[in-house]
């Protein structure tokens, strides 16, 4: 680090390091992430030691094989057997994003730098790696400590009309994706996510569109009641965002037809009453609508193809998810206009790191710096500890740049910190005071 490019890295700076000491101090509030119970953790693997997580287990359960080849683990069991070819197969990935988020989670949980790692290093990782994951403390040690994670809302996709949690941080909320779908009992392939199976638990009639309806409140009803504290909509990896407004008359013509004869013109229909009625519902219940915008099917994720439906809701709060990535810009611009509206940076960090410091210094610009939010959006500790840190030093990059040029005061930058990692989710869903353990006496 002798070169004169070292004082060109602003985390060399006094500025940044005391920003980001002061971010990772704050206890966060995570708005959205995939934990399951700890027996059902994805990608256990067979050892000879018996079942469990290793090295590929973490990162077969990361966003690195979204686009990056992992070599499968072998039916020998064996790590040395994996490693010698899995080794090779980070070497186009050491700048990507999607590679580099997990590194924190080596470098501060095991002490290991893993663009330089050792086979010997390798193998001593997975033996810690499989140790940790003999029991759920791990989870509870890095989430709620070593990533400083006071409560976190999850979202479960595998689940998604069930409302227990397995965690004492865990937020449960109601993922309604599928729900839109029910024109008929045949759109639903997982019983979890079937409102008709829920309906016949619950002995409700769901043989009209008017009794579906009533079924789908009875959920809401439900979830309200379980605690639930928003919607999730993650649609955009099936369908474009564009939702017409359609008459109710409409969905009860197509309501009834099985999956085989309702044509893609009709269900779409369906569904684009159904987003509507939830977005009715969202306000009636005060249940904030988180939405997944941007990188899903690029087709139809652009957020502006919300706008319409924003500005006929105005009493629903909607939540662009992952910044709309890659339409920052369109999102900032999204909340400028509509303060129904805010933005979660959500898997924005772990996206495109560069990306995401420029969305939080030009979303600062454009909107009140209450609108922002986070979440890690990850699977199992590593991930977890990987996207939080990840964020936390993207922020405290995005603000010491601002102070250093003399844009924004280091205390005021200190404030936006703690909003964004904290304060603006405690706003938004004021019912978390209530759930907060860390901190309660200070709040
Ligand atoms: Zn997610």
């Amino acid at each position: 680090m002798s070169s004169a490019w070292a004082q060109h890295d602003i985390k060399t700076t006094p500025v940044f390091q005391r920003l980001k000491a002061y971010i990772d101090s704050v206890p966060a509030i995570d708005t959205h992430d995939h934990l399951r119970r700890f027996e059902d953790i994805p990608h256990r693997v067979r050892t000879p030691d018996g079942e469990g997580l290793t090295l590929y287990s973490i990162w077969q359960g990361s966003y690195y094989v979204w686009n990056h080849p992992l070599t499968p683990w072998p039916s020998s069991g064996q790590f040395s057997d994996w490693w010698a070819e899995a080794k090779h197969t980070f070497d186009d990935a050491h700048a990507a994003s999607f590679y580099r988020y997990l590194l924190p989670a080596f470098k501060d949980l095991y002490q290991v730098d893993f663009d330089r790692i050792t086979d010997a290093q390798a193998t001593e990782l997975n033996a810690k790696i499989f140790k940790n994951y003999q029991n759920d403390e791990w989870l509870r040690e890095v989430i709620t400590e070593k990533a400083n994670i006071e409560l976190m809302f999850i979202d479960p996709y595998w689940a998604r009309l069930q409302f227990e949690t397995a965690y004492p941080f865990a937020v449960p909320l109601l993922n309604v994706t599928t729900l839109m779908r029910g024109s008929h009992v045949s759109q639903f392939e997982l019983a979890s996510d079937n409102p008709y199976r829920y309906a016949r638990k619950h002995r409700l009639k769901c043989d009209t569109f008017e009794e579906f309806l009533v079924v789908v409140e009875a959920i809401f009803e439900d979830a309200k009641k379980s605690g639930a504290i928003c919607l999730k909509s993650t649609q955009a990896y099936q369908r474009t965002l564009r939702y017409e407004k359609i008459t109710r008359d409409r969905a009860a013509e197509v309501f009834g037809k099985p999956k085989h004869e309702i044509s893609f013109k009709e269900q779409q229909d369906f569904e684009d009453f159904m987003f509507w009625r939830v977005c009715e519902l969202s306000a009636k219940y005060d249940l904030p609508f988180q939405i997944h915008t941007g990188q899903a099917r690029i087709q139809g994720s652009n957020p502006m193809l919300l706008v319409d439906l924003i500005a006929a809701n105005p009493k629903t709060k909607f939540i662009l998810f992952h910044g709309g990535y890659p339409w920052i810009g369109e999102t900032g611009v999204i909340a400028m206009r509509y303060s129904n509206v805010w933005v979660d940076s959500v898997w924005l960090p772990t996206l495109s790191y560069t990306m995401a410091k420029r969305a939080y210094q030009e979303w600062l610009e454009v909107m009140p710096s209450d609108r922002i939010m986070w979440g890690a959006d990850t699977v199992q500790a590593e991930g977890i500890y990987g996207a939080t840190e990840f964020t936390r030093r993207c922020i405290a990059e995005a603000l010491a740049e601002k102070v250093l040029k003399g844009e924004l005061l280091e205390k005021h930058a200190n404030r936006i910190g703690k909003q964004v990692m904290r304060d603006n989710a405690l706003k938004l869903f004021p019912s978390l005071h209530e759930r907060l353990w860390k901190t309660k006496a200070v709040e």
